[in-house]
């Protein structure tokens, strides 16, 4: 590489996390910045002792102020790309994805800090989510370009965090020979997916594994609630499998798509039924008129970006934990997930026992879940690792007979 002077000095030794593959330097592990480094420019890390430790890029904007890339010293142009984008793309080809939407780059996970990179059959949808990465930009279309044949490339650098960074939102095809919306095919179910409205980059990749484990494992079928439904989901892919589903979102729109979707895989209203309304006061009104179901599938938005809301979030998830244990058959199942890094698992394990406590449930667990295999966990890097949840069998312990 040509090397450069810009160049960051860490302060102490580089400790576990680093030496291990973390690639996150804090503003406060860093000693001195030499040669004013840009917003989101190349930079080489140095140890205390001057050692070279990776390149990255820097951005004094964001507390993680440098991100590294590389334990070379190696300049991030196309041909860097393009080898870290073909050996992700190995990694997905040996887990063999029953679906035509893969995650391709999950950032930290795939050595590529700040970069998603969803395919939904002939589209692939990209976001850039920092300042680094934005800049290294005509590089990673290049390299995506080189190795993803596909007919439309749409951008959807809307995420949150960019602002921290700060960037402007940015959405909108980068080139297009398509439809604006493509259909994926999950392991027979199919889900119409829009770029421009869709959640995340257009559906939720993550949660696909655990939609096709609940249909084959959740137990005989019988009548299931799936609540925070968003487009359907978890609720096709039951109804499919014979259950009797009603799905629930608050979003009118996402009900909408939902019954799209219904129409779409030729599966009965009575099958699934759905409904636009708030889970915290359905699950209260269920309960009032006495129903029961034998499985509830709890996969709520991460209540908790920041690790400071983290109590609020705990006891909203106790009350819907405690109130889907109430609506429970003895012998009906539970899954519950945590998209949230912070409601870590052990924490969602703890909470769901404490409001299986206060309503007298003894709980198994049939299943540990996790994220989909195309957003790998690097427990180098904790945060890899932020979706998980459990498939949970509940008994009635207050019946004397027992
Ligand atoms: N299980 C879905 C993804 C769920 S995302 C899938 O596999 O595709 C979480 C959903 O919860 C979002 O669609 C959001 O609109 C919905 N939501 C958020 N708060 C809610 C509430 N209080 N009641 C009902 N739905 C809610």
């Amino acid at each position: 590489m040509t090397r450069t002077d810009k160049r960051v000095i860490l302060k102490a030794p580089p400790k576990g996390h680093i030496r291990h593959g973390h690639c996150w330097i804090y503003r406060s592990q860093i000693a001195s910045v030499d040669g004013a480094p840009s917003p989101g420019e190349a930079v080489e890390v140095l140890t205390d002792k001057k050692r070279f430790l990776g390149t990255g890029y820097y951005n004094a904007a964001s507390e993680i102020t440098v991100r590294l890339l590389s334990r070379q010293a190696e300049t991030p142009d196309t041909a860097f790309f393009a080898r870290r984008l073909t050996r992700a793309l190995e990694y997905r080809r040996r887990r063999s994805i029953p679906s035509n939407a893969c995650r391709i780059v999950s950032s930290e996970a795939d050595g590529l800090p700040g970069l998603i990179v969803d395919r939904y059959d002939e589209v692939v949808v990209v976001q850039f989510l920092t300042m680094g990465m934005e800049r290294l930009r005509p590089h990673v279309l290049e390299a995506i370009e080189a190795t993803l044949p596909c007919r439309g490339l749409y951008e959807r650098s809307d995420s949150h965090s960019r602002k921290i960074e700060g960037l402007s939102e940015k959405t909108g095809w980068i080139r297009r020979d398509c439809a604006s919306e493509t259909e994926v095919n999950e392991a027979g179910i199919r889900f119409r997916v829009r770029f421009e409205e869709g959640h995340k980059t257009g559906f939720y990749l993550d949660q696909r594994d655990n939609r096709i484990l609940l249909a084959a494992e959740a137990g005989p079928p019988g009548t299931a609630l799936d609540a925070f439904c968003y487009e359907g989901g978890f609720g096709l892919h039951l109804a499919r499998a014979g259950w009797r589903v009603t799905g629930i979102d608050i979003k009118s729109e996402n009900i909408a798509q939902a019954e799209v979707h219904r129409a779409l895989n030729g599966i009965e209203p009575e099958r699934l039924e759905l409904r636009a309304a708030n889970v915290f006061d359905e699950l209260k009104s269920f309960e009032k008129a006495g129903a029961r179901f034998d499985l509830v599938v709890l996969d709520p938005p991460s209540f908790v970006k920041k690790r400071d809301a983290l109590e609020g979030a705990v006891s909203g998830y106790k009350e819907i934990v405690l109130r889907s244990l109430r609506l429970l058959s003895d012998g009906g199942r539970l899954a519950v997930f945590s998209c949230a890094y912070h409601l870590d698992e052990t924490l969602l394990l703890q909470t769901c026992l404490q409001a299986a406590v206060d309503v007298r449930r003894n709980l198994k667990i049939l299943r540990f879940l996790k994220q989909s295999a195309d957003h790998p966990i690097v427990p180098f890097i904790p945060e890899t690792y932020y979706l998980k949840g459990f498939l949970f069998e509940a008994e009635d312990t207050s019946d004397p007979r027992r």
